[in-house]
Parts: structure tokens; sequence; C-alpha cells
């Protein structure tokens, strides 16, 4: 029995020393961001756990003759095995929550812009529509597109191309709030949802950005933007319908000399067909 006794002692004490290794880790996972000094008290108390199991190890050593002196060594050994147990799968949790994060945020963004990319366009766009409609709320979104980008990649290569693209996002997201969803449409086309925001206030914003762009010196050579945009009315009917009349408003924007904001119009829309 002594010798069993022993062996569950010194286990106890090997596996107390063991779940400090994962703690460690956890103190330094951005998943502890915030209660670092909680993992650190654990740490505090997992010693003072080593000096108990130490000192009742050296005060009985070899001295039971009972059943019942197993009680103490016995809760002392599952007491170890569960806090080695609770501190590794902390840090596994942690560590797979990390990459179901990483994965998701992959998923809706764009590698090279770091913004939303076109698959979350369309899944917010729809529940931005939605909300708008059911709620009252305004919605407006613009649809920009860069003006004669091919010959940037022409002139200076695709990779002055690619900084410039970054360029134009940076330019963009400082004129934005943090309600305002910007997304890469594709190609050197963005799409901006701006909830909460009427047709005209949009168009101010638009008209933020395109001058930005165009004063913009980070370039290989003058560039601008048109932008269409289009707001939430009764006449809308989904969300594809909006993101088509800011596609018409561009459109015009285009056909009108470029480096222009244009709002959708069915007038105008009618006239450009015919
Ligand atoms: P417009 O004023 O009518 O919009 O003319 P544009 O030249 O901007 O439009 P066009 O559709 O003719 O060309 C778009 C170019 O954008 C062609 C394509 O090679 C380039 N492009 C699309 N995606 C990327 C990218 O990720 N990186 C780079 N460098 N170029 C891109
Ligand atoms: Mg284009
Ligand atoms: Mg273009």
């Amino acid at each position: 029995m002594n010798l069993l006794i022993a062996m569950m002692l010194s286990l106890g004490c090997f596996f107390l020393l063991v779940s400090l290794f994962p703690v460690a880790k956890i103190i330094s996972h951005p998943g502890a961001k915030g209660v670092e000094n909680y993992w650190r008290l654990l740490i505090v108390l997992i010693f003072l756990f080593l000096c108990g199991y130490l000192a009742y190890t050296s005060f009985f050593w070899w001295s039971y003759s009972r059943l019942i002196d197993l009680i103490v060594p016995t809760i002392f050994f599952f007491g170890a095995v569960f806090v080695l147990l609770v501190t590794s799968l902390a840090l596994k949790t942690a560590q797979e929550l990390q990459h179901t994060f990483q994965l998701e945020h992959a998923s809706i963004t764009d590698s090279l812009l770091g913004i939303y990319n076109r698959s979350y366009l369309d899944r917010r766009l729809l529940e931005e529509f939605s909300s708008a409609r059911r709620y009252g709320h305004e919605l407006s979104v613009l649809m920009i597109d860069i003006d004669h980008f091919k010959a940037v990649n022409d002139n200076w290569g695709h990779q002055v191309g690619d900084q410039v693209l970054q360029n134009v996002t940076r330019m963009i997201k400082s004129r934005l709030r943090e309600t305002d969803i910007l997304c890469r449409y594709g190609g050197e086309e963005f799409f901006l949802i701006l909830p909460h925001t009427s047709g005209s206030a949009a168009m101010v914003k638009a008209e933020q950005i395109r001058s930005e762009i165009e004063g913009g010196k980070d370039y290989p050579q003058a560039l601008t933007v048109s932008i269409g945009v289009a707001a939430v009315t009764s006449q809308i009917s989904s969300a594809e319908d909006l993101a088509w009349q800011a596609d018409m408003a561009l459109y015009r924007a285009k056909q009108a000399g470029r480096n222009r904001t244009e709002f959708f119009s069915q007038e105008k829309c009618r006239q450009l067909k015919s």
C-alpha cells in the first residue's frame, strides 16, 4: 500500500508540474488578453498545491497501514489529474477557437486589400436591406470604379497596380465611419454599404471620396474614380435592385466623362438605354 500511495503522490506532483506548461502557453495566447492575471493566479495556486503535496508526502512517507490512509493521497492524485486536464483542455480550446476565427476571417476577406470580399458583400447587403425595410431605416450604397485602371497596369506593371489598389483602399477607408461596410466588388471596383444614411448624405460622402482620391499623391500617374450612388426607396424591391441602381449610376458617371459622382435616376437611366 505504501508503494501505491508513494506512486500516487509522486504522479500527482508530476501532473501539477506538467500543468504549468499549458498555463504558460495560455498566458501568451492572444485569446487570453485581459485575463492573463487570472492565469498567473492559477500558477501561484498550482505552486501552493505542490508545496502542500510535498509537505504531506514528507510528513507521512511510508507510514500508511490502514485502508483509510488511501483517501487523502487518492484525492491528491485525482486533484492533480483534474488540474492537468482542465489546463490542457483550456489551451486546446483557445487554439481551436483562434483557428476557427482565422478561417472565418479569411473566408470573408479579400487577401490583397484586407477589406470584405464579394461573398460577404452579397450576404451583408441582403441583411442591411431587410433591416432597412423592416425598421424603416435609411440605407445607401456606393459603387466605386477606378478610371482607366488598365492603363496603370499597362504602363507600370501589375505589382504597381496592386499598390495603387491598396492606396485607394486606404484613402476610401479614411473617409468611413465605424458602421460603413467597404467591400471589394471585383477587380478595381469597390462597393460601400452605408447603413442609416440618406441618399443626399451618401452623395456628400461619395464626393469626399472622389476628391480625396483625385488629390492623392501616392500613385505613379494621375488617378480618379467614378462613383454611382443609390438609396433605398419604396420603389426598390430587393437588395439586387439597389446594387443594380448603383451600377447604373456608375455607368452614367463613366458615360458622362469619368471622375464624377452620379445618383441613380430612373429618368436618366431610360435616356441611357434608348
Ligand atoms: P474604366 O475607366 O472604364 O473603368 O477603365 P478601366 O481600365 O479601369 O477598366 P477595365 O475593366 O478595362 O480594366 C480594369 C483593369 O483592372 C483590368 C485588370 O487587369 C485590372 N485589375 C483587376 N484586378 C486587379 C488586381 O487585383 N490587381 C491589378 N494590378 N490589376 C487588376
Ligand atoms: Mg471596372
Ligand atoms: Mg475601371
